[in-house]
């Protein structure tokens, strides 16, 4: 794809599925200007990257809608600060638009080659406050320090309990949940004295979050 065309696809995607659909952070609008999602898609389908669709990226995975990404970015309230954990690596392009956005982010992927692509496409890209690991992101990550923000990118039929517990005070997390096929997007939020609240913002189709507590494998 030429640089043209690619600016030209690329701008109408901002406009026609990211703002007129009402997402209004000017952060989020400005991340997803900045990192190009053609690198996050399979060679030759470049052509394709601005569409208003998911897209396979191998191994029976997809590379989020463009509008379902700045949706759950948008709903995380970002401010630059935060430490960030995205569930279900996939392409990367996710937590590619988290890097612009918090201080530093933890991506966990269960599929190795797909980490491993999005390694590369990071590295690239010059991402540098992002860390890949593989693993069961449906328990978290074992340390101690919790995250400010935290986005699963696959469907589960119930909030995985460690993820609320790494959750921080004033910490927000988005996941998809409900049934294998079609889930609502679902908003936790911590307070500051433990209560946790929970909103719901439409429903969505994500690939299974597969796990100790999400499906089974
Ligand atoms: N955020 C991704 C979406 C990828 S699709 C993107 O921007 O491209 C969801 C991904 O979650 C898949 O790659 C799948 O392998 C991964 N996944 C599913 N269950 C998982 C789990 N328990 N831990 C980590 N990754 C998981």
């Amino acid at each position: 794809m030429n640089t043209t065309s690619e600016e030209v696809l690329w701008d109408r995607m901002i406009r026609e599925q990211i703002e007129a659909r009402g997402i209004r952070d000017p952060e989020v609008t400005r991340a997803m200007r900045t990192i190009p999602r053609s690198a996050f898609v399979p060679e030759g389908r470049e052509a394709a990257a601005y569409d208003d669709a998911p897209l396979p990226i191998g191994f029976g995975q997809t590379i989020s809608q463009p509008y379902m990404v700045a949706l759950m970015t948008e709903l995380l309230e970002l401010t630059g600060t935060e430490r960030a954990l995205d569930v279900g690596t996939g392409s990367g392009y996710q937590a590619a638009i988290l890097s612009q956005l918090a201080a530093s982010v933890v991506s966990i992927e269960r599929i190795p080659e797909l980490a491993e692509q999005a390694r590369s496409r990071l590295a690239r890209l010059g991402i540098a406050n992002v860390d890949i690991i593989v693993g069961d992101g449906t328990l978290g990550l074992n340390d101690s320090a919790g995250f400010d923000a935290i986005v699963v990118g696959a469907g589960s039929p119930e909030v995985p309990e460690p993820l609320v517990a790494q959750l921080l005070p004033g910490g927000r997390m988005v996941i998809p949940v409900g049934g294998d096929h079609v889930q609502t997007l679902t908003l936790i939020r911590r307070g500051y004295n433990d209560q946790v609240r929970t909103t719901t913002h439409g429903s969505c189709v994500f690939v299974p979050l597969v796990g100790v507590h999400g499906w089974r494998a």
